[in-house]
């Protein structure tokens, strides 16, 4: 399977879970410490370079933010009679904000984390947690915490579970021959699976796709 996808707007951003939009879309939820490529990706997946920009708007940093995404899956291999039509897909993407600036204040590191936990929480139509590493610099203390968290029993409201995937950013920056063995040492160290990408050069993206496909059908 293909993904196309066929549109991708920013919808609404929020510091506040109390103001998030109605949840009426699958979502899957980007995570990440500053830096680590998640606007790339997020532009790169939703072939939207523009999207990129839109998290990085100052007023947003801190926020929750919430892409709409139409796209749909195409059969690969020639056209039969037996060729599935595309099936068309709705979801959001949500950008939670940026942590591990190296100048953040305590206070400011004290209400993101309710905000990026509250959301993971109670949020009915999360599917899919991505939390991002970058591939060279491996999990540090945030994403051990967030991936501890994520461990947790769900919460009784929801009826789907939310799978939590890690995504090791900037895969071109390694030799073709070191990026198998630093993958597999990422994975050893954290227990889960995890997919290598790149949101420069577009490695790693169609497997990605497919996984977020199948965490919302
Ligand atoms: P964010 O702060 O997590 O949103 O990170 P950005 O997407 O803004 O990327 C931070 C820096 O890393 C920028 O200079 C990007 O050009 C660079 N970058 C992001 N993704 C990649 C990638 O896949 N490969 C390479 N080589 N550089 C990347």
């Amino acid at each position: 399977m293909t993904v196309q996808v066929l549109a991708a707007d920013f919808a609404s951003a929020t510091t506040s879970t109390a103001s998030m939009p109605a949840p009426v879309f699958a979502e899957i939820a980007f995570a990440g410490r500053s830096n680590v490529g998640k606007s790339t990706l997020l532009g790169a997946l939703s072939e939207r370079k523009s999207l990129a920009r839109v998290s990085k708007d100052p007023g947003r940093t801190r926020s929750l933010v919430f892409f709409d995404v139409r796209a749909r899956r195409v059969a690969d291999g020639p056209k039969t009679a037996d060729t599935p039509p595309p099936e068309e897909l709705r979801l959001a993407f949500v950008d939670l904000p940026g942590y591990g600036y190296a100048k953040i204040s305590k206070s400011e590191a004290a209400s993101w984390k309710p905000l990026i936990e509250g959301y993971l929480r109670t949020r009915v139509t999360l599917r899919m947690v991505l939390v991002l590493i970058d591939i060279r610099r491996g999990p540090q203390e945030e994403e051990r915490d967030l991936l501890e968290f994520l461990k947790q029993p769900a919460d009784a409201s929801r009826t789907q579970p939310v799978v939590a995937k890690v995504v090791a950013t900037k895969l071109d920056k390694l030799s073709r021959h070191e990026r198998k063995p630093a993958l597999k040492k990422l994975r050893d160290e954290i227990g889960l699976p995890v997919f290598g990408v790149s949101g420069e050069s577009g490695e790693g993206l169609g497997e990605l796709w497919n996984a977020i496909v199948a965490s919302v059908l």
